[in-house]
This record gives structure tokens, sequence and C-alpha cells, in this order.
């Protein structure tokens, strides 16, 4: 089956859809299609079984001094509270010693969407024109054709052809994935090989109590273990939407970073689960053993994230740089918006808005 538009947006992560409802409200003909089954990328929030709250397992915050993401929010109507402060962190030395008298918060000042991250996706989905959004459609390869760009997805059943192609996709996974003709240039292909993506290597695990007990016991559910296997923890509990809604008595919610390396964790997530459990009964006490839900994802794992080259991911944040797709049968045919594009905000949920914003100036569009 083949489609035509002008503009095809490879990508439904939080990039893609921005820019899709920027080229929506302009007037644009475009489509999107996105590889999973779910919109979102990156942004992955699940519900518990027991309550409607809902779990950030990727990204949980923004900060002040990311414009975009404020506004977005602001205009999409969803209201951002800030990350629990109050109370002492836990700190677990190497030998598993716990201290609990520290007074410091680490992400004191930043923000959480209230109802989890993946609400913006879906405010921003169910605002689009549903007849040009498709999921469940894997890229592999994109050509140049008489016709203009033409996109081959799941085993070249079907194809979309297009005047302009936005590839809304990490850099490192473009490169690993689809099969560009003409070649891309060598340096932009290497460009994208060695762009690290932002958090791709990580794990999350989150455990929901019936109440966030741990700030009965003057603690804020911050913590930071060098024993492992979490290495930095922070309360993931949900806030009240509204003045009428009591949360103050559960749920609660800790999140917690894993410390132990892709390679090592893979195939053991049994394993891995239980040990995070025993860790925040060390770190919080008794109460915490005994969670109503657990969530836990490897981003490492997810083939539309990771490649095997982000099992070892970058020590601090990276400065992201241009790539270059100029001087290239490719110009003015491809763009790149992932958020590893973004030149300021490279990394974060703000870059990704930067990426989409900057790719529809290069664009013209
Ligand atoms: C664990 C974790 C914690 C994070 N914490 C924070 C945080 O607190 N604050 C913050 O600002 N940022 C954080 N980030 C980073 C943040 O998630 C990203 O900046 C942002 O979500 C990137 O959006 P994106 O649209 O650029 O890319 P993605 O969300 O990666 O979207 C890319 C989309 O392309 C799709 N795709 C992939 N391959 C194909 C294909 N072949 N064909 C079609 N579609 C394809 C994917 O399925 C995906 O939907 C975190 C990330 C993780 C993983």
């Amino acid at each position: 089956m083949t489609k035509q538009t002008d503009i095809l947006i490879v990508g439904g992560g939080l990039s893609g859809l921005y820019l899709a409802s920027q080229l929506e409200a302009k007037g644009h003909d475009y489509h999107l299609i996105e590889a999973r089954s779910r919109f979102g990328g990156r942004i992955y929030s699940p519900s518990g079984d027991d309550d409607q709250s809902r779990y950030d397992m990727g990204p949980a915050w923004f900060w002040p001094g990311q414009p975009r993401m404020a506004k977005l929010l602001n205009e999409l109507n969803i209201p951002y509270f800030d990350q629990a402060a109050t109370g002492n962190l836990v700190f677990e030395d190497p030998s598993g010693n716990v201290r609990r008298d520290l007074d410091m918060a680490t992400m004191e000042g930043a923000h959480r969407v209230q109802g989890g991250l993946e609400r913006v996706i879906d405010a921003l989905v169910t605002r689009l024109d549903q007849t040009r959004l498709q999921l469940s459609s894997n890229v592999r390869e994109i050509k140049i054709s008489e016709h203009g760009v033409s996109a081959l997805m799941n085993g070249k059943q079907s194809e979309i052809i297009a005047k302009k192609v936005i590839l809304c996709l990490p850099p490192r996974l473009i490169e690993h994935i689809i099969k560009f003709s003409p070649l891309l240039p060598d340096q932009t292909a290497t460009q994208m090989r060695n762009c690290p993506t932002w958090m791709a290597a990580h794990a999350k695990f989150i455990a929901v109590y019936e109440t966030p007990f741990w700030r009965e016991m003057g603690l804020s559910g911050d913590a930071i273990s060098h024993k492992g296997p979490m290495m930095e923890l922070h309360d993931a509990s949900p806030q009240a939407e509204s003045i009428n809604e009591d949360l103050s008595h559960g749920p609660g919610a800790i999140f917690g970073f894993l410390g132990v390396p892709a390679n090592v964790r893979k195939n053991q997530q049994d394993d891995v689960m239980n040990a995070c459990t025993q860790q925040l009964i060390t770190l919080f006490g008794e109460r915490a053993a005994k969670p109503i839900k657990v969530f836990y994802k490897d981003w490492s794992d997810d083939q539309f994230t990771a490649t095997p080259m982000d099992a070892d991911g970058p020590q601090s944040h990276p400065q992201y740089r241009p790539i270059i797709l100029s001087e290239s049968a490719w110009q003015d045919r491809l763009f790149l918006a992932s958020t590893e594009t973004a030149l300021q905000f490279g990394g974060f949920l703000e870059g990704a808005l930067e990426a989409a914003d900057e790719a529809l100036k290069r664009a013209k569009l």
C-alpha cells in the first residue's frame, strides 16, 4: 500500500507529536508514523492496578528555565508541581551503612507533571487529526525516488512518499536501523553513531505503597547509594489533582535509577527487582517491604530507544552538536528533530521541543 503526503514525520515521541501539532496548526499536509503500539517514545507512564495514578518510567522532571515545556503545559492546561524535597536524604555507603541525617534534596526545584508525563502525550495526540497518525509502523528503509522521498515500513509492506521527511528519533538509532538509498554521507553516519541517546543506558524501578510513609520518618524519599542496585532514588508519589481530592494518605511511590550496568542486568529482571525491594527496606525500613505495585523498565533493552552501543551510557550530560546533512542528496529532503539534535537543551524534554522548532525552520515550514 502506498500513501502520499507533503511531510512525513517518523517517530511519535514528544518531538514528533509536537512537530505534528505545529504543522497541523499551520495547515500543512503531514503524516506521522510511530514504530511502537503506543505514542510517547521515552515518555511512558503506566498506571497502578489499584489506583488511577500514573508513574513515570522514563522522564519525570522539567526545570525552571525551560520555557517551551512550561508554555506547552499551559497551552494543554496540564498542571505541574514541585518535586518533593522536604525531609532528609538517605545515604548508603559501599558497605551498606545507612545514614538518614542529611538535610539536603538533590532535585529540589524540579517540576513534575500532575498525572504523569504521558498525559502531555495523550493531550497532544487527542488534538491531532487521527487520520494522519499511524502506530506500529516501523521504518527500516528510506530512499529517494522520482516521486520524492519514500519510507518503507514493516518489511516493505507499506510505503509513504513525501516531499520532506523529518526523523524524530535518536540519531544513533537512525544510523543503526534505517537503510538509506543513496547512503548518508560517511561523516553524517559517523556523527549519528557517535551521538549517545540520552538515558538509553538506564533502567528505572518504582515501588508504590499505600502511603508515602517515609514522610512520617522525616525523609523526603531522596536517597543516594554507593552500594546499589539503585544508585539514585526519589519520591515519585502522585499529587492530588484538586483540593477536593485527598492523596495525603496515599498512594506513595519511590523510584530509583539502577546502578547495575546494562549488560550485567540483562535477562535478570526478577533478581534485580527483588534486590531493589530489599534495598528499599535497608534505606527506608520494614514498611518498604510490601509495595502494592512495582514497575521496572530497562530502556537499554528497548529496540525503539537503544542500540547495543548504548549499553555504556555517557558519564555526564553530552554537549550535543549539529549533525550535518547539507551538501548531499538528502539536503532539503531529510531533517532531524529528536532531542539529541537540540543544541541548547539536547537530551531533555525541552530539547525535544527545541529540536522540533529548529527542524521547522530548517525545513522552511
Ligand atoms: C529513564 C529516563 C529518564 C529521563 N529523565 C528525564 C527527565 O527527568 N527530564 C528530561 O527533560 N528528560 C529526561 N529524559 C529524556 C527524555 O525522555 C527525552 O529527552 C525525550 O523524551 C525525547 O523525546 P524525542 O521525541 O526526541 O525522542 P523519543 O521519545 O525517543 O521518540 C522517538 C520515537 O521514535 C520511535 N521510533 C523509533 N524507531 C522508529 C522507526 N524505525 N520507525 C518509526 N518510529 C520509530 C520511537 O518508538 C519513539 O516513539 C529521560 C529519559 C529516560 C529514558
